[in-house]
């Protein structure tokens, strides 16, 4: 049985940003029964609640046979696999992987929730997420997301 989840993808630290999404994207589609249904465009965002260096944000839709916590850790362990610190809260970072959607599963765990809490306010998920996935508008229920500044790049190609 396979499920539909979405990932949302960020990075503002490293030398190439874009190289970073688009093999973050490949590393997904390289997880055990798991294949990349979609694929955002690159968007530049503003970090909103932190300073540094603009984002670049995607959003990936897969379908996977993977559990939800399963999931999470292997996001994880990409994650690391590009030297990913937390040094403080809302840090700049070289990989964020953020478990948006899982099916129409909901959680709420310290470890895992689901839909992910802060989905609805943030341009830099929202925007990609609508992109490949317009039927979800219903989920955009922050009031100034609008506002927030981002803009689409162009197409990730695998
Ligand atoms: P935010 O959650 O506001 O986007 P962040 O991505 O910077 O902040 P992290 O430091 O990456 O936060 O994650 C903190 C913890 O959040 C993780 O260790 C993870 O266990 C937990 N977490 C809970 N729900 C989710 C989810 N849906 N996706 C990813 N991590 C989650
Ligand atoms: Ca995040
Ligand atoms: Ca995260």
């Amino acid at each position: 049985m396979s499920s539909r989840a979405y990932v949302g993808l960020g990075t503002n630290l490293g030398a190439d940003l874009h190289a970073t999404l688009t093999q973050a994207a490949l590393r997904l589609a390289a997880l055990p029964d798991t294949r990349v249904a979609a694929l955002s465009s690159a968007w530049r965002s503003a970090p909103v609640d932190a300073g540094g260096p603009d984002f670049l944000n995607a959003v990936a839709a897969l379908d996977t046979a993977v559990p939800a916590l399963e999931l999470l850790d292997a996001l994880q362990v990409i994650e690391l696999a590009y030297g990913r610190e937390r040094p403080y809260r809302n840090a700049p970072r070289t990989l964020d992987l953020d478990l948006l959607l899982y099916g129409d599963l909901t959680l709420d765990t310290p470890r895992l929730t689901l839909p992910h809490p802060r989905l609805g306010q943030r341009a830099f998920v929202l925007r990609p997420l609508l992109e490949i996935a317009p039927e979800l508008a219903h989920l955009a229920t922050g009031e100034d997301w609008h506002a927030q500044r981002i803009e689409r790049l162009g197409p990730l190609s695998l």
